[in-house]
């Protein structure tokens, strides 16, 4: 196929994320990817800025993960779960049970992050189920919030700005909090906390969980929060009994500067999603971890078992990249790559607020955000990007960039110069 073919094809068959079928966008054709370029089939290269949704920590082509998925494709690419075991998963378990927060020692592997949501929230309403309190069947959550698309992760995800508004009549009625109000960088806020104890304390009855993405809210807002505002959160599931699901699934694995967020506000949630970046982006892979008395409950109580069991449950060759991704990791000074970034992006990015088009710019570890006053034209400003060779996502009012951790410090500044000079000429169009 030539490239028209292959863009023929695509508008006329090929759904995409968000799309419309009947006014397709004209989608970059992309042939191959190396560090943190991807190479289109006209022979472009454009710099990474969103590491394919959080994903290719490392970048692309890398050589300790292809050599893990070569090894194991000698071995076995995928054998079934149910009844049969393998070293993959067994060492991959036991190099993230030495990293995650203390106290989780139960995993559930999946295959994408919505589902180790879906498995999580099953896994809350089994607990109380099994302890004869079936009736703690609701989930509360904050507003801003995404927690993936499939069915019962849509009811907690924005009411508002999720895709509640087409599906609300199917969607479970969950509890809505506002969303964290005291910013990462600013002062703590006792009042937040005292809304949400009134809260709890009317309604802890009918709850099995409190569900948030810590620290970072991603897809929902990217908006940063105050550690304090976790703990707090923690404190008061522990005294209403309610047990807190923490989606690290866009935070986890360095991120933020922790390896995980929750280690912000030192806490250990009861249940914890972890995805995107668990294989650096090499095949789509997540896990749902538990404490040992929320797996306890659930297997002591009735059933007796868990109720959930994909086909392509711990398949051995992303078991097998998502353990090299994670020793990979923390053979490098990453803490040093993250702070190297959140400094460029520091000294680079706020200079955006001058303009009348931007409300603000946020910084958090490898993460830019510049939310702008009005939702962006996305087909405009992705070609400024792309003119000016780099690949960024933008939604709604937000442009945003996550680049791989290993981008050199030349692409930083080219990232961030193309970024800024882009949204310049953007809004300069704007205003004519
Ligand atoms: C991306 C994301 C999900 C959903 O993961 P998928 O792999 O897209 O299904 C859930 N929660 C958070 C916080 C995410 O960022």
């Amino acid at each position: 196929m030539n490239i028209q073919e292959i863009l023929d094809i695509d508008h006329q068959h090929i759904w995409h994320p968000y799309t419309s079928a009947s006014r397709p966008t004209d989608n970059l054709v992309v042939k191959s990817a190396e560090g943190v370029f991807l190479e289109l089939e006209d022979g472009t290269k454009l710099i990474d800025g969103m590491s394919s949704w959080w994903s290719t920590i490392h970048g692309y082509n890398v050589p300790e993960l292809n050599e893990a998925i070569q090894n194991q494709l000698e071995n076995m690419s995928h054998v079934m779960f149910g009844g049969i075991t393998h070293r993959p998963a067994a060492e991959l378990t036991k190099a993230l049970l030495e990293v995650l927060p203390e106290g989780l020692e139960h995993v559930f592997y999946s295959d994408s992050g919505s589902v180790a949501v879906e498995v999580a929230l099953k896994m809350a309403l089994q607990y109380w189920y099994s302890k004869n309190k079936g009736h703690k069947n609701r989930f509360i959550t904050v507003r801003n919030g995404y927690h993936g698309d499939t069915w019962h992760d849509m009811s907690v995800c924005d009411p508002v700005t999720g895709m509640h508004r087409i599906f609300n009549n199917r969607l479970s009625q969950q509890i809505f909090l506002p969303a964290p109000q005291a910013k990462f960088h600013g002062e703590f806020i006792t009042g937040e906390i005292e809304e949400i104890e009134k809260v709890l304390a009317a309604q802890h009855n009918e709850i099995a969980a409190f569900i948030l993405e810590p620290i970072v809210q991603g897809a929902g807002g990217m908006r940063f929060y105050h550690p304090q505002y976790l703990k707090e959160v923690k404190a008061l599931c522990d005294k209403y009994e309610i047990l807190l699901i923490a989606d690290e699934i866009a935070t986890g694995f360095g991120r933020t500067g922790k390896l995980f967020a929750c280690e912000f506000a030192e806490i250990t949630p009861d249940i914890m999603c972890v995805g995107k970046a668990l294989t650096g982006g090499y095949l789509s892979f997540a896990a749902t971890f538990c404490t040992a008395e929320v797996a306890q409950t659930i297997s002591e109580g009735s059933p007796g078992v868990f109720m959930h069991g994909p086909t392509f449950m711990g398949n051995p060759m992303a078991c097998a990249v998502a353990l090299a991704n994670l020793r990979l990791l923390l053979s490098k000074n990453w803490q040093n790559d993250i702070q190297r970034i959140e400094n460029h992006f520091k000294q680079t990015l706020p200079q955006l607020e001058e303009l009348d088009s931007v409300e603000e710019v946020r910084v958090l570890g490898a993460i830019g955000v510049v939310e702008m006053k009005d939702p962006v034209d996305m087909v405009k400003i992705q070609k400024e990007f792309t003119d000016r060779g780099i690949w960024l996502r933008p939604f709604g009012k937000l442009v945003y960039t996550m680049p791989p951790f290993i981008i050199s410090d030349e692409e930083l500044t080219q990232l961030t110069t193309s970024m800024t000079e882009s949204i310049h000429q953007y809004s300069k169009e704007l205003a004519i």
